[in-house]
């Protein structure tokens, strides 16, 4: 029987990219942002307005996407999957210029057993074709054809039109159990 194929997004489902949001904004104005990590909060509603273009600036740092911290049982499950599934990490890497090869290093890294050839790095999502899509972003999951699976994240918590999946236990339980 063939496998069925999942494609698993990276930031904010495979790291934490909130965190590093975070972590950035601490350095450069010396506060906490800790409220990003609410239920319901984005960048739009929690950094101030004054400071709002810079913040949305980070991703396009030379670091923004080095070294980030992994979500919680992520590799041992994606390895799992494997096993009875066709896994492919689908990544948005166009947007931002030095996030490619930071992207690479760190599946290289946390992920070795994923081969090559079950790394998409791509624009749009709406082009790929696997049976199932674990992203959580909206706009990537209003688009796929197959089924969307939201990951939670703070700024995605009002969705309702998506199977919610809220961490990486709950990925195990929705395709192994
Ligand atoms: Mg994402």
């Amino acid at each position: 029987m063939t496998k069925k194929s999942i494609a698993i997004d990276m930031d904010d489902v495979m790291t934490d990219a909130v965190g590093r949001f975070i972590e950035l904004y601490q350095k450069e104005f010396n506060e906490d942002l800790p409220d990003l990590r609410l239920p319901g909060r984005n960048l739009d509603n929690t950094v101030p307005p004054e400071r709002l273009a810079l913040v949305k600036q980070f991703p396009h740092r030379h670091d923004f996407f080095k070294d980030m911290d992994l979500q919680e049982n992520c590799q041992e499950v994606v390895r799992r999957l494997q096993e009875k599934y066709e896994v492919y990490i689908a990544t948005a890497a166009m947007e931002f210029e030095h996030c490619l090869t930071h992207k690479y290093n760190w599946l290289k890294q946390h992920f070795p057993f994923i081969s090559w050839t079950h790394i998409i790095f791509c624009g749009h999502k709406n082009i790929l074709g696997t049976d199932y899509l674990l992203d959580d972003a909206e706009r990537n999951l209003k688009t796929f054809k197959g089924t969307p699976l939201v990951f939670t994240a703070p700024h995605n918590t009002h969705l309702t039109a998506y199977t919610r999946l809220n961490n990486w236990q709950e990925v195990a339980d929705y395709f192994l159990k």
